[in-house]
């Protein structure tokens, strides 16, 4: 009993002193709750409102951090939300005890430009009004929008320590550059970001590695028609996350897809794996029908268009390891002799950077780059002309992410692979893709040659989603790269 009562009095204090803000609200929250009642729980916890005033302050909270519709959303659980509806709602619940200092750790990691730029913001002004701030990110430009000092660390060390300015001005630590030339920009399209030196095979280098760009004209291996998908609501008004939407996917190109939070990009990926039978419109396959077909006609060509996930530990069986995901996902892709299976685990290892030893780890051991080439090397066991990415790279630390975006191209180009990009991560799909398609409230607003639409966006959601970029300031060591918002005709 004391030692239970002790823990309730630490934790009380520490929701007080320190509010806690981690990257995956999906684990952070109670899957069982509604987002009202996590939001509440501080409140209640710490004694902070009487019960009868709870509810609007949750309300109050969630409006804060920018939820539209709080009163509705407080009602929902956590997965009826977007990711990035569940971010807000988890900094909610972080700053209803008012804490004197929140600690951040990748709070914006998972968020679209848009909201990333609302919460930086909310962040800057709870900072001015008084909030302590440790804010954790593998980002320079989000760190170097509102921190005043700035430390970087590598294996564990801090390596360097300054304000803000002179560590973008003068970075004094190999680390510190490297992760400076890690964020993808305009200018380094076609470009590899990774350090070379840390890539251990025989990845291409700069010219050869970026695929060439491709023109959207070729024979459609994916296409959309006018695709509408409802989401019928339990105690909510029914949800249209995608409407209306037409895309095509021409063999071996790399089509992006961006917008914020909640605008329907995530619902694309099963509508386009043949998953989710879509409300209205089709998705054809290599120019046959493939939404709406049961499960028996779909099997034979489900090899054809695969899947990476954001996190891709949770689509892995967690007592299995490498050797059995891989020789499963072959055996499911009909490879029957079991020597010629493990030659082509070791094979499919090796295409994305990854030794012969890892056959033998399950995926909690391995880090997030490691499992998340696994993941792309299970999709491409089944030898698929579609790669359908759902925010592949946006779990990962900046230098990781370098390295996977640097895997993609290459893959595309020694396999002719097509790819649906899903990113709210514009610098990503700028650098990768040939075409983007902009979404907003699940419909297509601008659809384009990536070059035109970062020049020249003909749809304001476009421009803004563009302004709100975070960008190192010009000036600065990496600042030759210019911030999206500053190329002509972004403004
Ligand atoms: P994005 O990936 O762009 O953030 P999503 O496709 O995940 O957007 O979500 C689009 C909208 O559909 C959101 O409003 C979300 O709350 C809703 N939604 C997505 N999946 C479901 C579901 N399984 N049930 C109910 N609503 C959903
Ligand atoms: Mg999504």
């Amino acid at each position: 009993m004391p030692g239970h009562r002790r823990g309730v009095r630490v934790r009380q204090e520490r929701g007080r002193g320190v509010g806690l803000v981690l990257q995956d609200a999906l684990v952070s929250l109670d899957p069982l709750r509604t987002v009202g009642a996590e939001v509440a729980e501080p409140l209640r916890v710490h004694r902070i409102l009487p019960r009868d005033r709870r509810a609007a302050e949750v309300v109050r909270l969630l409006d804060e951090v920018g939820v539209p519709d709080p009163g509705e959303r407080a009602a929902q659980h956590p997965h009826e939300l977007s990711g990035g509806l569940r971010q807000r709602a988890l900094i909610a619940s972080a700053l209803a005890a008012r804490p004197a200092v929140l600690v951040a750790d990748e709070p914006t990691t998972a968020l679209d430009v848009v909201v990333q730029d609302q919460v930086l913001r909310l962040l800057g002004r709870l900072r001015s009004d008084g909030l302590g701030l440790l804010l954790i990110s593998h980002d320079l430009a989000v760190v170097a929008r509102i921190a005043d000092r700035i430390a970087v660390m590598h294996d564990g060390r801090i390596v360097e320590e300054g304000p803000t300015a002179r560590i973008l001005d003068r970075p004094a630590h190999p680390r510190t550059r490297a992760l400076l030339a890690a964020v993808p920009g305009p200018m380094t399209r076609g470009r590899r970001l990774s350090d070379r030196a840390a890539a251990r095979t025989a990845t291409p280098t700069s010219a050869e590695s970026a695929a060439p760009p491709r023109p959207g004209g070729g024979a459609a291996v994916l296409a959309c028609e006018g695709v509408t998908k409802v989401f019928a609501g339990a105690g909510h008004p029914a949800r249209t996350a995608v409407r209306d939407v037409s895309l095509r996917l021409a063999a071996g190109e790399a089509l992006g897809v961006v917008g914020e939070s909640g605008s329907g990009k995530s619902t694309l990926a099963p509508l386009a794996m043949g998953l989710l039978p879509p409300d209205s419109g089709t998705v054809t396959l290599e120019g046959r029908p493939w939404s709406g077909l049961p499960e028996r006609a779909r099997r034979p060509r489900r090899s054809a268009v695969q899947l990476v996930q954001q996190d891709p530990l949770s689509s892995f069986d967690p007592r299995y390891p490498v050797g059995r995901v891989l020789d499963e996902a072959l055996r499911a892709a009909g490879e029957r002799d079991r020597s010629r299976r493990r030659a082509r685990a070791a094979a499919l290892l090796a295409q994305v950077d990854l030794d012969g030893g890892h056959l033998r780890r399950r995926p909690v051991e391995l880090s997030g780059g490691q499992r998340q080439r696994v993941a792309i090397a299970r999709a491409l066991a089944p030898r698929p002309r579609v790669l359908v990415c759902d925010e592949p790279v946006s779990a990962l630390d900046a230098s990781v992410q370098a390295q996977i975006t640097d895997l993609l191209p290459h893959l595309r180009g020694e396999l002719g692979l097509a790819l649906l990009f899903i990113s709210h991560d514009l610098g990503v799909v700028h650098h990768l893709c040939d075409r983007v398609v902009v979404m907003r409230d699940g419909a297509v607003v601008e659809e384009g040659p990536v070059e035109r639409v970062w020049r020249a966006p003909a749809h304001p959601h476009t421009e803004r989603l563009l302004a709100a970029v975070p960008g190192l300031p010009p000036g600065s060591a990496a600042g030759e790269r210019p911030h999206p918002a500053h190329l002509p005709g972004a403004t």
